[in-house]
């Protein structure tokens, strides 16, 4: 007899409860900001990838309405049908002109992106080597490819080495990144990693979901950072959601990329164009990360402090290079234990355990923004030094 709908549901959910794993999202009550309120309560957040604060800015919102009133509440369609409107145009000429590409194109979201991107790209008789702590999205993007998969150590190109000393291919062959990695806020030594690709004559595809809007000039992202912008053998994908504060994905390089793509890319061809109040945030969300280059440097300031001051409470941050600051608690039980007594004492920041994270290097992921002030930050250390001291975790 066939498994029934309910028993299936009631068995995996019990999996669940019974390792711990078993998710509860918290619920704003505000929009999402350094100080707003969540489930009821008021706090300083920690939690979001708002890096900017652009995602509830005045005037990234007043673009989004502006662009509401003049082009509609949807668009209408999917790009290649109906729904490419001008501002869809417009605002990709100006992502390419901020990334230094020759073009981009924009898709649903970053997640969708590795899916289109990786999925189009890749052929049978290809081989893609990839970070061992790459995110889902890329992964899922390999499964639907009949390329030949490798793994590399994380940010190791000497492994990297190997792995294309060990494994040929006629076909085309792509190296895949993070530029930033979301859980250990590391960043990719792309300069090494490049010189690596080319030596056996791959490409390297960078995610920089996490990279753009916080490193290289203006936020231009990880490439810039490494000045590999111009480069052909690279491709850069990302999302619009994090710094920018938005929803969306990208591709970013040679136009005859973004022309394949809006030939094959299946979420580009099937699923329908982003709204106007989103092109409007995103276009204006660009103009002002290019205009004040305060938000990145508050940004970094922010980031610098926070972490520091951890350091000196005698946390691991696992050597994090970027906002992302992980706390590392080790069990899954201890980082949701933390969690939720920061909540208790008004700090707003969620534990990651497995499968998020490794068995065994359960943490918080906390994430400065330019919105927080030194008060702020200064709450949320209290807070973390109380909890530190009762779960016995920092030693300072
Ligand atoms: C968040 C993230 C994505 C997904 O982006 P969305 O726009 O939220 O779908 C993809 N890749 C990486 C590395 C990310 O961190």
């Amino acid at each position: 007899m066939a498994t029934s709908l309910s028993s299936r549901l009631r068995a995996e959910l019990a999996g669940l409860r019974d390792q711990g794993l078993s998710i509860h999202p918290r619920v704003l009550d505000a929009a999402n900001r350094a100080r707003t309120r969540v489930d009821g309560r008021d706090v300083v957040n920690l939690a979001s990838n708002n890096y900017l604060g652009f995602a509830d800015h005045p005037e990234i919102k007043a673009r989004a309405e502006q662009y509401l009133r003049e082009w509609g509440a949807g668009a209408g369609a999917v790009r290649t049908i109906a729904g490419t409107l001008r501002i869809h145009e417009d605002f990709e000429e100006q992502l390419a002109a901020f990334k230094h590409t020759g073009s981009a194109l924009v898709l649903g979201s970053g997640f969708t992106t590795n899916q289109g991107v990786l999925g189009t790209l890749l052929q049978p008789g290809d081989l893609v080597v990839s970070d061992e702590l790459n995110h889902a999205s890329i992964i899922d993007g390999l499964r639907l490819t009949k390329a030949t998969k490798k793994i590399y150590k994380h940010a190791d190109p000497e492994d990297l080495d190997r792995v294309l000393a060990e494994n040929d291919a006629d076909g085309l062959k792509l190296v895949v990144t993070d530029g930033v990695f979301s859980m250990d806020g590391d960043i990719a030594p792309l300069g090494r990693l490049i010189e690596v690709a080319r030596k056996y004559g791959a490409v390297t595809y960078v995610d920089d979901a996490h990279g753009s809007g916080v490193l290289g000039a203006d936020g231009r992202g990880t490439v810039h950072h490494f000045g590999f912008e111009t480069a052909e053998d690279v491709i850069q994908v990302g999302t619009l959601s994090k710094a920018w504060g938005v929803v969306g994905g990208y591709a970013a390089g040679h136009p005859d990329l973004r022309e394949l793509l809006i030939n094959r890319a299946r979420p580009y061809l099937f699923s329908t164009a982003h709204p106007p109040a989103v092109v409007g945030a995103l276009s204006a969300a660009l103009d002002l990360v290019q205009r004040e280059p305060e938000f990145m440097a508050r940004l970094w300031e922010n980031t610098r402090y926070f972490k520091a001051e951890l350091a000196r409470l005698g946390f691991d941050t696992l050597g994090s290079q970027t906002p992302i600051t992980p706390v590392l608690f080790g069990e899954a039980e201890a980082a949701f234990e933390a969690s939720r007594r920061l909540f208790a004492e008004g700090v707003f920041a969620v534990g990651l355990g497995f499968p998020t994270v490794p068995r065994g290097q359960a943490r918080i992921r906390n994430i400065v923004t330019a919105e927080h002030t030194r008060d702020d930050l200064d709450f949320a250390l209290a807070a973390y030094a109380r909890v530190g001291r009762a779960l016995s975790v920092a030693q300072g």
